[in-house]
């Protein structure tokens, strides 16, 4: 039986991923959805656990093979994608998904599971703020931390096609609200 789908998504230092984290640790049903990418491995970052890390090889064969629900080219040369067999995985163990992907990943697998997902955007409070959260962060080199500001510029044009916004000005507030969105959701 199909499970559900809290889609969580927003530009790269918006706080997404801490906000899913915290989820995970309050809720039990929810497991993370493993995406597979092409782009290199961070310090700190395992295979099987934070993603799957293919080579751009290997990730376009799967794409040939049908293997992805949704996939993109995030930023140039490097694809990120949710699989078939991870989303099944977890909904076998009785599961509902919870996934921190772009934001046209997230329109798109809301397109396959219109009846059982809901998608959230997480929104800076502005693109100043995420570009000082984002050079806190040092995990880009010049040329991606440009297109990684470039992509959220475009991100937050999408915002009005996700059901919920949260804004994140404070983060204890928007675990609060995300908590209640999500809480409500999967209780459903
Ligand atoms: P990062 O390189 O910072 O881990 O992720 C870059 C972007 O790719 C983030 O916006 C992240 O949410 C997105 N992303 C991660 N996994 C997927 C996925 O499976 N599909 C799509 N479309 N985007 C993803």
């Amino acid at each position: 039986m199909n499970g559900k789908l809290v889609i969580i998504a927003g530009p790269s230092g918006s706080g997404k991923t801490t906000i899913v984290r915290h989820l995970l640790g309050i809720y039990p049903r929810l497991a993370f959805s493993i995406s597979a990418c092409s782009r290199n491995k961070r310090e700190g970052e395992m295979d099987g656990e934070d993603y799957y890390f293919l080579s751009a090889e290997q990730f376009k064969d799967k794409i040939e093979k049908g293997e992805f629900l949704e996939w993109e080219q995030v930023y140039p040369g490097s694809y990120y994608g949710t699989l078939r067999s991870e989303v099944e995985r977890l909904w076998q163990a009785d599961r509902d998904v919870i996934f921190d992907i772009d934001v046209k990943g997230a329109m798109n697998l809301k397109k396959h599971y219109p009846d059982n997902s809901i998608t959230i955007f997480i929104q800076p409070p502005s693109l100043e703020a995420l570009q000082e959260r984002l050079s806190k962060r040092k995990t880009e080199t010049p040329e991606f931390f440009e297109q990684r500001i470039k992509k959220a510029a475009e991100e937050i044009s999408y915002s009005d096609q996700f059901d919920k916004i949260i804004l994140n000005n404070n983060l204890e507030n928007a675990y609060k609200e995300a908590e209640g969105l999500v809480g409500l959701f999967i209780s459903k």
